[in-house]
């Protein structure tokens, strides 16, 4: 028998901002622990292609899926609850959508008509809400509708919704909404208002949600959950309380204690399975509770005024810290305020050094003098893409005495380009989705740090830059003690690079992003390697 997939939706009202990717991923984890086959995918209400070319102070990070798609950070959450792949068709943009229908008219597959918002556009985005299960892989897709609802942009994705779920049916296709509950301290109230508005704009065209999620900082309690209920039309039992959570690997057990996944399940017509599937997410959480000791890393970015411009990187350190029973200090650091008089300073007290992904030469100067001042100081170091590359221009400039050594993204005529643009990227003119992105294989060489963490001789790691070592100083950096531990075995393209155990404690960088693959469940063998080597430098200092 075929089987039916059955569809989520999640919107959101009041504000941006409260967590609709958390909740999507955390529903989707119980409903993965339940046996079923679940995945969520993202559709934002901008106008650029992906989020790609926004800037990360705007949009946060971009996370980068194995295929190469350049898209919103919470796929990243997504992936991480998940412990399974994104795609491309993961993430979906108003632009994309536009793009779509624009190229089938250009090819004149409207055959005269005007082409307009209903139903060429709403079309589109009913056929990609299905996309991801063509071959009827899923039993649920969550689908996350970005932005708020009553915003302009949003308004044909939820016609597309109202559309999909009259042609569907109530009991294959779900409507969560998330609204925010307010906590007015003067009179020490929560308030329901602004969730009862909301509900109205979305009545207003013409979708009733079946579930409530209210993000809150304090409890709900049954009164006012009655109060929503009746207000908004939904089952008391259909209000969910989502409050404050120390940490988002909380979230899924705190909907499960309010029943948000056997709510969905009903609604759906599925089976209530036993909750057998989440022993492991579990153990994680037990260990993040109840950590051994602590470690202090600190994170050298030029975006560090925004956290979530590092978001994967910072959950990936977290990650494989609670594997190890450690809880990880983060101490951001900006890399504009580092000069080579303050250097000592601003890296005092840390058990480890990360140099962050980064593009532009701003902040690069105090890049330099970090890995400088950790290399010389025997401080554990993790350098990552634009981390790489500036730990080749520092090994140049003061180990090799290279003049004028630099990167062609910073200096395009510099006497000694030790980092270059690849012969394919030269020609390129289009910003959007032109990168080196996605998924390539490295080959790592025995008996090095690399191989010790991944212990296999050949892995792929997903990438997302222009630049890349200049293969012309591979010789001279070997010969200086550079080890070029990771190759791509196609291209010959250095993908890591180390100092060996006896010049640095441990000192690693890779050109690609190591941080896209790191889930709960299985940490990433780099971060895992890094927070294990600082963690020894720490504890064999302590020893007298
Ligand atoms: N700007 C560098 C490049 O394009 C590094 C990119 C990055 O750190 N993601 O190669």
């Amino acid at each position: 028998m075929k089987k039916t997939t059955k569809y989520i939706f999640v919107t959101g009202g009041v504000t941006s901002s409260l967590g609709k990717g958390i909740l999507a991923a955390s529903l989707a984890k119980l409903l993965q622990g339940r046996g079923y086959n679940t995945t969520i995918q993202k559709f934002d209400p901008y106008i650029n292609i992906d989020p790609g070319t926004l800037n990360p102070y705007e949009h946060g990070e971009c996370y980068v899926t194995r295929d190469g798609a350049e898209t919103d950070l919470d796929l990243g959450h997504y992936e991480r609850f998940l412990n399974t792949p994104c795609s491309q068709a993961n993430n979906v943009t108003t632009g994309r959508i536009y793009e779509t229908v624009i190229k089938r008219e250009r090819m004149g597959e409207y055959h005269g008509k005007t082409v307009q918002v209903i139903p060429h556009i709403t079309d589109e985005i009913k056929r990609r809400f299905t996309l991801l299960n063509e071959h009827n892989h899923y039993d649920i897709i969550i689908t996350e509708i970005g932005g708020t609802v009553g915003d302009i942009e949003a308004l044909p994705y939820i016609e597309a919704l109202r559309q999909f779920r009259y042609e569907y049916g109530t009991q294959h296709c779900l409507v969560i909404h998330l609204t925010l509950v307010p906590y007015l301290s003067v009179v020490g109230e929560l308030k329901t208002k602004p969730t009862q508005h909301s509900v109205k704009e979305l009545l207003s065209s013409g979708i009733q949600p079946d579930i409530l999620v209210c993000r809150s900082e304090h409890h709900l309690g049954d009164e006012l959950k009655v109060k929503l209920a009746r207000f908004c039309n939904v089952k008391e039992e259909a209000v969910i309380e989502n409050i404050n959570a120390s940490s988002i690997y909380d979230v899924p057990f705190l909907l499960m204690k309010e029943n948000l996944d056997r709510i969905t399940l009903e609604y759906l017509q599925l089976p209530i399975n036993p909750l057998n599937g989440l022993n492991a997410w579990k153990t994680f959480l037990n260990r993040l509770r109840n950590p051994s000791d602590e470690i202090t890393i600190g994170i050298v970015g030029k975006y560090v005024e925004l956290k979530d411009a590092y978001l994967s990187i910072h959950e990936s350190l977290k990650i494989a810290g609670t594997e190890m029973e450690l809880a990880v200090n983060i101490k951001w650091i900006h890399s504009e305020d580092i000069n080579a008089g303050n250097a000592g300073r601003m890296l005092s007290g840390l058990d480890g050094v990360l140099v962050g992904p980064g593009f532009g030469e701003r902040g690069v100067d105090g890049k330099i003098l970090t890995v400088k001042f950790v290399r010389e100081n025997k401080i554990p170091f993790f350098g990552i893409c634009l981390g790489m590359q500036v730990a080749i221009i520092e090994f140049g400039r003061n180990v090799l005495q290279l003049p004028d050594c630099n990167s062609s993204e910073f200096k395009p005529d510099a006497q000694n380009p030790v980092i270059s643009m690849m012969e394919e990227q030269k020609n390129t003119r289009q910003m959007g989705g032109t990168m080196r992105l996605g998924e390539y294989e490295c080959a790592l060489t025995k008996n090095t740090h690399a191989f010790k963490a991944y212990e296999k001789a050949v892995v792929i790691e997903r990438h997302r830059h222009r630049y890349e070592f200049n293969s012309e100083f591979t010789k001279q950096y070997q010969k200086a003690g550079m080890l070029m531990s990771g190759i791509n075995p196609k291209s010959g393209l250095v993908e890591i690079i180390e100092l060996k155990p006896e010049d640095h404690p441990y000192y690693l960088a890779s050109q690609f992003h190591p941080e896209y693959a790191s889930t709960v469940e299985n940490p990433h063998p780099l971060f895992t390697a890094f927070i294990a080597a600082a963690y020894k430098v720490k504890t064999s200092k302590k020893k007298p």
